[in-house]
């Protein structure tokens, strides 16, 4: 799985997402933005941020 949290990008943010495809994680972490943190127009640069932070969540918890 691959993970997101919003923290890395929002500090203080307990937010986060996981899903079995990158874009997949984007597009939930994108819908969060907009819904939770007011932003209306996600700019590409916002995009290569959470792309960046998304990371390997391994399956042993
Ligand atoms: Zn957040």
């Amino acid at each position: 799985m691959r993970l997101f949290e919003c923290g890395t990008l929002v500090p203080g943010c307990t937010w986060h997402t996981r899903a079995d495809e990158d874009a997949e994680v984007v597009r939930r972490a994108v819908e969060h933005m907009k819904s939770a943190h007011g932003e209306t127009t996600i700019r590409e640069t916002m995009v290569d941020n959470i792309k960046a932070r998304i990371r390997d969540e391994a399956t042993a918890a």
